[in-house]
């Protein structure tokens, strides 16, 4: 059995139950959990993503390289000099680089899917937190369906930056979190699968050019612009727009995408932006 977009939504129709439910309990079972001890550990994951999502709004977090740090900050200042985005979606942004600042300063973060992706999912679960008024334990069916995402995409493709290129790590996180927007909002099944889907085609392609191979940048900026992909494919599902590519197909697509990259552009910061003239410069500097 491959672990896919049809089979969930063959179960979510059989069951009569959301995506987030049929993954919370087939996971509670696969690990020996009740389903409310499972609720309590993803409660602690939520804890961490808060934590991570706000740490560098306040106050500038450097990396421990040096090379990058402060645009959380930067970004959260931003939003209140009415940016194009609007102060919610500026806001958001500025949580993504939180987490990812703080993945450089080597700080706790949840890998949702990966290290370097790992702003995405927490800025988007936070900004709706705050725009809807939820609770942690409200936020839990987003998490979840976020997670069968991820799961599917880890067993039949990659998340890996050095197999896929960026797209298999922000893409994945991107696509996660849009899912678990859209069940938040209401969405169906059918339309979560709709809204990873095209949060996935946004950025088929995206090549994996780390400076100096540190998680850094273009890193961050890649969390800021798949907070704001995982947004836009949400609401388009949440629209009513569908991709004409099931899910499971598109999976594949970036998988073989991937395949076709060359090794310069996956995560060897040989290729890209890695290996321009001024990242050579930084690596020099920072390596
Ligand atoms: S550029 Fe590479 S290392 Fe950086 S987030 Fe993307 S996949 Fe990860």
């Amino acid at each position: 059995m491959h672990y896919s977009a049809d089979y969930l939504l063959a179960e979510c129709q059989t069951r009569q139950l959301p995506l987030s439910e049929v993954y919370r309990r087939g996971e509670a079972e696969l690990v020996g959990l009740s389903p409310e001890a499972l609720d309590e550990r993803m409660l602690e994951v939520l804890e961490i993503m808060a934590d991570s999502s706000h740490k560098g709004l306040e106050q500038p977090v450097f990396s421990l390289s040096g090379m990058t740090g402060g645009t959380a900050y930067k970004a959260w200042q931003h939003r209140r000099r009415d940016p194009l985005l609007g102060e919610f979606v500026m806001g958001a942004v500025a949580m993504a680089l939180s987490t990812s600042e703080v993945n450089a300063s080597m700080g706790r973060i949840v890998a949702a899917p990966t290290a370097g992706a790992s702003g995405i999912l927490p800025a988007a679960l936070a900004s709706a937190k705050h725009k809807y008024s939820l609770t942690l334990e409200e936020l839990l069916p987003a998490l979840y369906t976020a997670g069968a995402i991820g799961k599917i995409i880890a067993l039949e493709a990659t998340v890996s930056g050095a197999d896929g290129g960026c797209q298999a790590e922000c893409g994945t996180a991107a696509a996660m979190a849009a899912a678990g927007l859209t069940e938040l909002l209401g969405g169906s099944p059918a339309q979560c699968f709709h809204a990873a889907g095209m949060a996935l085609i946004h950025v088929m392609g995206l090549v994996c050019d780390p400076i100096a191979g540190f998680v850094e940048f273009p890193c961050s900026l890649r969390n800021a612009s798949g907070l704001v992909n995982a947004f836009v494919s949400a609401d388009l599902a949440m629209a009513g727009i569908e991709s004409l590519v099931p899910f499971d197909q598109v999976v594949d697509a970036m998988y073989r995408v991937g395949k076709m990259m060359p090794e310069a552009l996956r995560e060897t910061s040989l290729g890209g932006i890695a290996a321009s003239p001024a990242a050579k410069n930084l690596e020099k500097k920072f390596l």
